[in-house]
């Protein structure tokens, strides 16, 4: 473990050192094009695996979110896909790729809520954490080599690679993304939810409903590496006060998205 860490070190201090959107140091050796190529051709094997929802109020609702988030950022091109699934869940890929279960398109009963869903994913992307992932495989695997495994996303290999991308849920590999991660992601998707001029009071009842909603469903290995949803919502009512503030000059600056 020890050998482990002072790899870390030694690869992070030699080269590919950064600092995520929160100020955390991470440990970045992928080019960014390649792990978006990556993000690209798995969204595209799960847009094939994965029956799409076609249901237009879902899709529309989505989009329109999205669209409010990412303007907070930039803009870009990024593109939402619902998938039928009854599980209340969501993804995001790099490459600008979410996804969003129907299963989470019926468990929120309002707008600010799928933007609490839509902005932890975004937040992903943004501070590059299938990057942070896959550049820790690398530097603890020496020699394993995800980008030969891409290409066949159907190998052991290939599966191990979707995992490293966040998509180890999805393939049945656990700990997509590290507890650190999570919060960060949370961290990120409130105060751009609020930026956008959506409540981001409405993300601490997100995870309640989720809370409910997946009460004994959680496996043990999963809920060691990730935060709790009591956690979760300890660190976003920390948040609550500088998220407010963002709302309030959001709303100041007429920013309310008329989403269906
Ligand atoms: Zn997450």
């Amino acid at each position: 473990m020890l050998k482990k860490i002072v790899l870390i070190l030694a690869v992070c201090s030699l080269t590919a050192c950064a600092t995520s959107p929160t100020g955390r140091s991470q440990l970045l050796m992928m080019p960014d094009a390649q792990v978006d190529q990556m993000g690209l051709q798995s969204f595209q094997t799960l847009k094939q695996q994965k029956p799409i929802s076609y249901n237009p109020q879902y899709n529309q609702r989505a989009s329109c979110i999205a669209n409010a988030i990412v303007q907070q950022v930039g803009g870009g091109s990024w593109e939402v896909v619902v998938f039928e699934d009854t599980s209340p869940n969501a993804f995001a890929l790099p490459g600008n790729k979410i996804g969003v279960h129907t299963g989470m398109m019926n468990l929120v009963d309002n707008n600010a809520q799928l933007a609490a869903v839509i902005g932890h994913e975004v937040g992903h992307v943004l501070a590059k954490h299938s990057n942070e992932r896959a550049s820790q495989d690398m530097a603890v695997n020496q020699g394993l080599s995800i980008i030969q495994a891409i290409a066949n996303p159907q190998s052991t290999m290939g599966q191990t690679a979707m995992g490293v991308l966040g998509l180890g849920a999805e393939y049945g590999i656990l700990m997509p993304y590290s507890r650190t991660q999570e919060s960060e992601a949370d961290i990120i998707g409130v105060d751009l939810m609020a930026k956008a001029g959506f409540d981001p009071q409405q993300s601490i009842t997100l995870w309640q409903k989720m809370d409910q909603a997946t009460r004994g469903q959680q496996p043990i290995e999963f809920m060691s590496t990730h935060p709790s949803h009591a956690t979760r919502i300890q660190e976003l009512q920390q948040r609550m006060p500088q998220a407010m503030g963002l709302f309030q000059q959001a709303q100041a600056a007429g920013r309310q998205p008329n989403c269906p």
